[in-house]
C-alpha cells in the first residue's frame, strides 16, 4: 500500500507550526494578496520564508496557494510575487486558472504547479490536458466519487492526484458561488466568503410578510443551503486504494486547535493503516476526536454517492464537544511547569487537556499563576499563565476544554 501525503491547511505561521508538530507531511498556505482566502489567512513573505525553512527542516513540504481568479489588475502583483515565492523555496504553487499558470511557467519555470480544485477537474481528458500544460498535480473536483478518482489515477498514473478528505463543503460546485458576494459584497471567488449558506433563513410569502414559514423543529432554524462537513476517516482504505497521492484537509481559516486535532487524528489513522494492513478498522476514538472540533455533522460527501446531491443538515448549525483553551509558549523544566498563552475564558479547577502528538493529558488546573507569580481564579484570552506539567511539552502544543 502506498503512503499518501497528509496535507494540512496553515492559515498563518502558528498554524503551520501546529500542523508540523501534529504530523503533517505537507501544508498549504495563502500567499499575500493572491490566495483564495481572506487576507487574515494569508502569510507575509517573511513568514512564508520562515515557514518553508521550518517545514523543510522537518522533512515536510509547503505549497503556496495563488488560486484567486486573477483579474487584469492582479497580474502586476502576480508578476512580482511569483518569483519571490519561488525564491523562498516553496515546493509548489497552487493555481486555478490558465493566466496564473502561464505566468508561473514563464516566471518560475522550475516551480512545480498544482492545479486547484477550483479548476473543477472531473475527467481523464481534462487531466491529460492539464498535464500537457505542465501541471504536476491536480486537486480533483470534490464532486467526484472514489470510483471516478480511481479511474483517473489508473488512466494517468504519472499525474499526482490530490483529494479532499475532511472539512467544510460548499453547496456550490467546488466553491464557484456568488451567494456571499450577492448578500454581503464579499466574493467567495476572491477568497472572502462570509458563508451565508450557513445563516438562518425564514421563508416569507410576499402577501403575508407577518406570517413567515419557519422551517424548523423545536428551537432550531433551518439551514437548508448548508452542507454537512466532509469526513472520510472511516473509509481511508478505500481512499488509499483509489491511488491518490495526497489527502487534503480543508480549513485555512480554522483555528490552531482544529489543525491540531484533525492533523493528529488523521496522522494516527494513516499510521495505523500503514502498519496494520490486515486490521484496518476505524477506531471509535478517532471519530470521537473529530467530534471535538466545530462541525456541522459529518458526511462522506460524494465519495460513494451515485446521485450528485450534497447532504445538508437542517437540524443543527455547528456542534463541537471541546473548544481551544490555550497554547504552550514555553516549558520550564526546573519548576516543571508550562507557560500557556490563554485562548479562551478559563476557570481554575475546570478540566483542561493538553494534546501531545501521541496522547492527551489531563492537566491540574487547581491554581493558575500569572507571569508575576500571582495566583488567579480565572484567565482570559491573551493572558499568560503557568500550569504544572511533569514532563516537557513541546512549544506550540494545544490545550482544550469542554464546551460549557
Ligand atoms: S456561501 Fe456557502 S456555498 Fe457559497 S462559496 Fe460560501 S461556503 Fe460555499
Amino acid at each position: 500500500m502506498h503512503r499518501p501525503e497528509l496535507l494540512i491547511p496553515a492559515g498563518n505561521l502558528e498554524k503551520l507550526r501546529t500542523a508540523l508538530l501534529y504530523g503533517a507531511d505537507a501544508v498549504y498556505v495563502g500567499v499575500e494578496g493572491l490566495s483564495l482566502r481572506a487576507s487574515s489567512s494569508e502569510m507575509s513573505m517573511t513568514d512564508l520564508a520562515a515557514g518553508v525553512w521550518e517545514a523543510h527542516a522537518k522533512g515536510a513540504k509547503v505549497y503556496a496557494a495563488a488560486n484567486t481568479f486573477a483579474r487584469n489588475t492582479d497580474l502586476q502583483r502576480a508578476k512580482k510575487i511569483i518569483p519571490e515565492v519561488a525564491q523562498v523555496g516553496v515546493d509548489a504553487l497552487i493555481v486555478s486558472e490558465p493566466g496564473m499558470l502561464k505566468l508561473a511557467r514563464n516566471l518560475a519555470p522550475q516551480l512545480p504547479i498544482h492545479l486547484s480544485t477550483q479548476a473543477n477537474t472531473t475527467n481523464i481528458e481534462a487531466v491529460h490536458f492539464w498535464k500537457e500544460q505542465g501541471v504536476r498535480r491536480i486537486v480533483l473536483a470534490r464532486e467526484l466519487n472514489l470510483k471516478e478518482v480511481g479511474e483517473i489515477a489508473s488512466a494517468v498514473p504519472e499525474m499526482e492526484l490530490e483529494i479532499f478528505i475532511h472539512g467544510a463543503m460548499c453547496m456550490a460546485y467546488s466553491g464557484r458561488c456568488y451567494l456571499s458576494a450577492f448578500r454581503n459584497r464579499r466574493s467567495a471567488n476572491e477568497g472572502d466568503c462570509s458563508q451565508p449558506c450557513r445563516w438562518e433563513y425564514k421563508l416569507y410569502e410576499s402577501t403575508r410578510p407577518d406570517d413567515p414559514l419557519i422551517l424548523q423543529e423545536d428551537d432550531h432554524y433551518s439551514y437548508l443551503l448548508s452542507s454537512k462537513d466532509l469526513c472520510i476517516i472511516e473509509y481511508l482504505p478505500e481512499v488509499l486504494a483509489s491511488g491518490v497521492a495526497s489527502l487534503k484537509i480543508e480549513g485555512r481559516m480554522k483555528s490552531a486547535y482544529y489543525v491540531a486535532v484533525v492533523t493528529r487524528t488523521y496522522r494516527q489513522a494513516l499510521n495505523a493503516l500503514m502498519r496494520e494492513k490486515e486490521n484496518d478498522q476505524c477506531r471509535r476514538e478517532w471519530i470521537d476526536e473529530l467530534e471535538t472540533v466545530s462541525n456541522r455533522g459529518y458526511t462522506t460527501g460524494f465519495a460513494f454517492a451515485e446521485e450528485k446531491i450534497n447532504e445538508t443538515n437542517p437540524d443543527i448549525k455547528y456542534v463541537q464537544t471541546h473548544e481551544p483553551a490555550g497554547i504552550v509558549l514555553k516549558y520550564d523544566p526546573s519548576r516543571k511547569r508550562m507557560l500557556i498563552g490563554v485562548r479562551n475564558h478559563l476557570v481554575a479547577g475546570n478540566e483542561i487537556e493538553l494534546l501531545l502528538p501521541d496522547k492527551t493529558i489531563s492537566i491540574d488546573t487547581s491554581t493558575f499563576i500569572d507571569v508575576n507569580g500571582k495566583m488567579l481564579s480565572e484567565a482570559n484570552n491573551d493572558n499568560q499563565i503557568y500550569l504544572p506539567l511533569e514532563n516537557e511539552a513541546p512549544v506550540g502544543a494545544v490545550l482544550r476544554q469542554k464546551v460549557k
